[in-house]
């Protein structure tokens, strides 16, 4: 019961930090018109595992631009965000 609650909490301290994270990204990495592509690059790129982009594990935003658009009903935000640039991209093949 108490290893469930610390869980929990921690699960849930966890949604605040990405919360707050999210919301603090700098205005000038965002583009909030749609220019560029309308996916993100992410879904190409062959780092977008939790294990080697922070990005993936924990929306931490290590990319240098990203198209802002609109997520109601989305749990952790009112955005989500559709990489353009990002330093540590590598093409996935195949
Ligand atoms: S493009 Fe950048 S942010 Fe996106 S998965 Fe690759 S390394 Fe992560």
């Amino acid at each position: 019961m108490l290893a469930e609650q610390e869980q929990r909490e921690t699960m849930q301290e966890r949604i605040a930090r990405i919360r707050q994270r999210l919301a603090s990204i700098p205005e000038d990495k965002v583009l909030v018109s749609q220019q560029g592509r309308s996916d993100s690059i992410c879904w190409e790129c062959a780092n977008c595992t939790p294990g080697k982009c922070e990005w993936a594990a924990e929306l931490k935003p290590v990319w240098s631009k990203a198209i802002r658009v609109n997520s109601s009903g989305q749990a952790l935000g009112p955005y989500a965000y559709r990489v353009q640039e990002c330093g540590f991209f590598e093409q996935e093949e195949g």
